[in-house]
């Protein structure tokens, strides 16, 4: 990997200058012929691929309305422009929120509206010319599908939406990211995105019980596929061996032995995450769900409870009740999800977050901690994107906010918040979210990742903060990886479940 150097801070507030061209032709590897035909995807850019954009383009803005509405209803108003850390961090103005919706905005006027089929050069109207489907390729993969520029646009406006709308129809004529359709066929063939098989997996969870065992002396189990259990517990394949989210691993099987529940994982869906959505595709946003509702029947368990995982809480928190019947409002004419409906436990909020159930036992006293074993943290929280304005979490709004940081305070003493600017609706995604968490955007992940590291310094320089939690597969591999350019150590960075695992006393259950 070529040497990847921080950006220096700046004065906040900060309004950055603008560098025309500054991430122009910046882009992913593109997909091979083999990865994408794997997932039903034409191998590469077809020869009619003009005409089939625009084909999918039609189809998508009849199919979803909000991207009709999106199209046509932005006044231009600027309030979103200086709201995207990609901006912040590369200056290039196509990086704006505005500028990105535009790309795609142009190509609609020119095609669907009668004022820019008629007069194109006066509506800002624009043919669909191979230069423009490659400023796409480029652009919609410099967005992280965060959210946050619509957190400020009067008009509700989701970047995101149109960029996951920019990527379908890119796939569609066989121009599709090579990072996030691989790791799709992963899903398909192997059952997570690492690839890793099931022998491996269950190698890795016999080594932790050891590990725990070896650390408190006590029995704590990680069973996988086991028929009948109470608990069905899908995490993102990253908490099975990568640093530091295997230490959150430990915290959920710590809670679940404190408290006698009997749960399990599963080899087939051993996977929270779901790269359906980062590419915008229903088809195999829903095939990758249903590998969920398989297990959860074929192992008979009464509940679901979702690992730290942002987008993974997002497409089960919104959308796993349609596509698969966890929730309310299944298919009444989907047989399999109105069995799952009627198996599922309807006591309990299906499906659940990890935090949702360690803060219920907490505030029914079900837990108990020694707070100290977490002193030598002073700890910040960072909140991720899909968790802060994808979705929620508890029986009261703003819950995605404030239970993870009630965990944190009834496991440790210090705890302080970074600016309010940056947190809560308000965050700064990672830098390597939406599919971009991949070494050939370092770059772009290293300078996404700015705004967030100014206000870390901030609160690192006035608290000594020194542990920044967060509740996201992704944000923790994204952090691990770009913090020491920023000066950081990476140890720095950890899941909730973390600090869970460091204070619970621990029964013999
Ligand atoms: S969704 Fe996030 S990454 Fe995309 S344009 Fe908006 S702020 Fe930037
Ligand atoms: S804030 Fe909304 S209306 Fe204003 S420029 Fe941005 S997307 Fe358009």
């Amino acid at each position: 990997m070529a040497e990847v150097a921080a950006p220096p801070y700046r004065v906040i507030p900060i309004i950055p200058a603008l560098k025309v061209g500054a991430t122009e032709g910046l882009k992913p590897f593109v997909a091979s012929d083999k990865i994408n035909e794997a997932i039903g995807f034409p191998g590469q850019l077809v020869e009619d691929w003009h005409d089939r954009a625009i084909a999918k383009m039609g189809e998508l803005l009849s199919k979803y309305r909000s991207l009709k509405v999106y199209m046509d209803a932005c006044v231009h108003c600027g309030a979103c422009s200086d709201k995207c850390h990609y901006f912040i961090g590369t200056q290039d103005p196509k990086n704006m929120p505005v500028a990105r919706q535009d790309l795609m905005r142009s190509v609609y006027r020119r095609y669907f509206t009668l004022p820019g089929k008629l007069f194109p050069k006066l509506v800002g109207a624009r043919d669909l010319t191979r230069e423009v489907l490659d400023e796409w390729y480029s652009y919609f993969h410099q967005c992280s599908e965060c959210r946050r520029c619509s957190v400020f646009c009067p008009y509700g406006i989701d970047t995101a939406e149109v960029t996951m709308a920019a990527r379908e129809i890119l796939d569609s004529v066989g121009y599709g990211q090579k990072y996030s359709n691989e790791i799709i066929g992963k899903v398909h063939r192997i059952g997570n995105n690492l690839g890793l098989p099931g022998p491996a997996l269950l190698d890795t969870l016999e080594g932790l019980e050891e590990d725990v065992k070896d650390a408190t002396g006590i029995d704590v189990r990680f069973p996988i596929d086991v028929k009948g259990a109470e608990v069905l517990l899908i995490t993102p394949s990253a908490d099975f061996f990568a640093e530091p989210h295997i230490d959150s691993l430990v915290g959920y099987a710590k809670v679940f032995h404190a408290t006698g529940t009997s749960w399990t994982l599963s080899s087939m869906a051993s996977e929270a995450g779901n790269f359906g959505m980062f590419i915008g595709n229903y088809e195999q946003l829903r095939k990758i769900a249903l590998r969920i509702r398989e297990v959860a029947l074929e192992l008979g368990v009464k509940r679901i409870v979702v690992g730290e995982c942002g987008h993974a809480w997002r497409v089960a928190y919104s959308f796993w009740n349609t596509l698969t019947g966890v929730g309310d409002g299944a298919d009444a004419t989907d047989r399999f999800a109105q069995m799952l409906q009627k198996q599922l436990d309807h006591r309990y909020k299906q499906p659940m977050h990890i935090c949702e159930f360690t803060w219920d036992l907490i505030e029914r006293g079900a837990l108990s901690f020694n707070k100290e074993a977490n002193d030598k943290h002073i700890i910040t929280f960072h909140d991720s994107c899909n968790v802060a304005r994808g979705s929620r979490m508890g029986d009261f709004a703003g819950g995605q906010f404030e239970i993870p940081r009630n965990i944190i305070k009834a496991v440790a003493n210090n705890f302080v918040e970074m600016s309010p600017q940056t947190t809560r609706e308000q965050t700064f995604c990672c830098g390597g979210g939406g599919g971009l968490l991949t070494d050939d955007l370092i770059d772009l992940r290293v300078k996404g990742a700015l705004p967030r590291m100014e206000v870390l310094q901030q609160v690192v320089d006035e608290h000594g903060v020194n542990f920044m939690a967060t509740i996201c597969a992704i944000c923790k591999a994204q952090f691990t990886k770009i913090m020491p350019i920023y000066g950081f150590d990476r140890r720095m960075v950890g899941g909730v479940h973390q600090l869970v695992s460091n204070a619970i006393i621990l029964g013999d259950k």
